[in-house]
């Protein structure tokens, strides 16, 4: 059986510095969830923000087939480019899941282009999530809806693209609605934005949202590799129109320079 190999990248500051976040992720919420998913068919590293090239160096990138990203109070600090090369690998195909604060995360803002801005509150509000794609792989074994006892509300408007296929919509005590789960494509890979994970609650131990990341990585797997080229190409049949003016055509690689 061949495994999917995911690094799950946590910031992994806030358990540093406060003990009340560290009281619930001693070992950081990366490897909680590592230790939440973990399945025969998964082959799972970690990654921080702290370790050198912020623990994805080329040969952890050009070996993670899935990627996780949580981060939150230091998005600033991530090096452009590093984002850069996550963002290649993305459109090569690398899956990539983006956990709640993620949402402002450089990696998530290039990869929809959009400032990916929405509401907040943190009042320890009950979420209910509504599975409104009961269908796709992602939702599969989750039901028509699962609550969390206790999360920050995230609320509408969410900015992200138009072409999101929304999986949740989350419902928060207070009142307010969220696109909670939201699928992309982008270039060859698959990326899914999910929104429990605030820090100060024990969300990542909760099965029903490890289910959902663990499905999500399944679905988000690459079927192949392959960088994104912009080639001039042959016809492949005979063109019976008459060329009547100078070959104009100007051949650029993919990321808009001159061959
Ligand atoms: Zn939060």
């Amino acid at each position: 059986m061949q495994k999917t190999r995911i690094t799950i990248w946590n910031e992994f500051r806030h358990e540093k510095t406060q003990p009340e976040i560290a009281a619930i992720y001693p070992e950081g919420l990366h490897r909680a969830i590592g230790k939440g998913i973990a399945a025969d068919d998964f082959e799972i590293t970690y990654a921080s923000l702290d370790e050198e090239e912020h623990g994805l160096p080329d040969e952890v990138l050009n070996n993670t087939d899935v990627l996780l990203w949580w981060g939150h109070c230091a998005h600033f600090e991530v090096r452009d480019e590093i984002v850069a090369k996550v963002l290649k690998r993305v459109h090569e195909g690398m899956g990539l899941i983006v956990l709640h604060s993620g949402h402002l995360s450089k990696i998530f803002r290039q990869v929809t282009g959009c400032s990916c801005t929405l509401k907040w509150r943190e009042e320890a509000e009950r979420e209910r999530l509504w599975n409104i794609a009961p269908t796709h792989p992602i939702t599969q074994g989750i039901g028509e809806y699962f609550e969390i006892p206790h999360e920050e509300m995230y609320g509408e408007y969410f900015d992200i693209p138009k072409d999101g296929n929304i999986i949740f919509i989350g419902h928060f005590e207070g009142g307010n609605v969220f696109r909670s789960g939201v699928t992309f494509e982008r270039g060859y890979g698959k990326i899914f934005y999910f929104q429990p994970g605030h820090e100060s609650y024990p969300v990542y131990y909760q099965e029903e949202v490890l289910k959902v990341i663990s499905n999500a990585i399944r679905w988000a797997k690459p079927v192949f590799f392959k960088e994104l080229e912009c080639p001039r190409t042959p016809a492949i049949d005979k063109i019976y129109s008459e060329n009547t003016g100078p070959v104009t055509g100007i051949v650029q690689n993919a990321d808009g320079t001159a061959k």
